[in-house]
């Protein structure tokens, strides 16, 4: 099964994703997480992705779908896979399809998570993460069970990321509607989008996920 997930920034594809990890062992390709970690590395690729991503902007598209590939070429073949942020333009589209076709994969869903824009700058200013194992939270909408300790994992150390900010959250959806949007009427001539209310809890938005991926 591959997937991709597709919405604004605060949509909610990471949370989903993880749940979808959780529940039917897939893999997250999240471009996004990649990148930061390219960025923590100072490799070539995070060097350069660094400004552009504090700036909310786009990161080349040869550079994600080389990461792309990476991902898919380090995991088994029989492992599903679920695109978080990816693709984010109508040439990463294309890459998707040539980089699923030479491994044998085909795209079976695209899930488009419906969201007001109102409210993605009050689930990005209030994001957050564990440290540790990278499960997300929310100061309003998600805390852990025992404040301050992680779920999943107990750590009691979590992050926030430089580009969950009011100002850069606009910049990055701006590029949502100008460039991502835009990918998704090709996707649906090919009878592939679902659409889910992404303002629902959590919970049901899962639930709306797990219906269709079971047709
Ligand atoms: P994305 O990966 O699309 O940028 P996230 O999954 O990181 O979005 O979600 C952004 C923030 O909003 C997180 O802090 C998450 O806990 C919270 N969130 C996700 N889904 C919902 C939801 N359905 N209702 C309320 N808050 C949500
Ligand atoms: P969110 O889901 O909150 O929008 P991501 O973690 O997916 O954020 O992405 C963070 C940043 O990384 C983006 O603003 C962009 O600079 C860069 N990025 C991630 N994925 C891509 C992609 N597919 N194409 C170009 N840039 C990307
Ligand atoms: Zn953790």
């Amino acid at each position: 099964m591959n997937i991709i997930l597709l919405g604004p920034p605060g949509a909610g594809k990471g949370t989903q994703a993880q749940r979808l990890v959780e529940r039917h062992g897939m893999r997250q390709l999240s471009t996004g997480d990649m990148l930061r970690a390219a960025v923590k590395a100072e490799t070539p690729v995070g060097l350069q992705a660094k400004a552009v991503m504090e700036r909310g902007e786009l990161v080349s598209d040869e550079i994600v779908s080389a990461l792309i590939g990476e991902e898919l070429d380090a995991m088994g073949a029989d492992v599903g896979a679920i695109f978080d942020g990816y693709p984010r333009t109508e040439a990463q589209a294309g890459s998707l399809d040539s980089i699923l076709a030479a491994r044998g994969r085909s795209l079976d869903h695209v899930i488009e998570l419906a969201v007001d824009e109102d409210a993605l700058v009050e689930r990005i200013t209030g994001r957050y993460t564990c440290a540790s194992c990278g499960k997300g939270y929310h100061d309003t909408f998600e805390q852990p069970r025992v404040p301050g300790t992680c779920d999943k994992c107990g750590s009691t150390e979590f992050k926030r990321r430089p580009d969950d900010n009011e100002e850069t959250v606009r910049t990055r959806m701006a590029e949502y509607r100008a460039k991502t949007a835009p990918i998704l009427p090709g996707y649906e001539a090919r009878g592939l989008v679902s659409r889910v209310d992404g303002m629902a809890d959590m919970d049901d938005v899962t639930a709306a996920i797990e219906r269709l991926i079971a047709d």
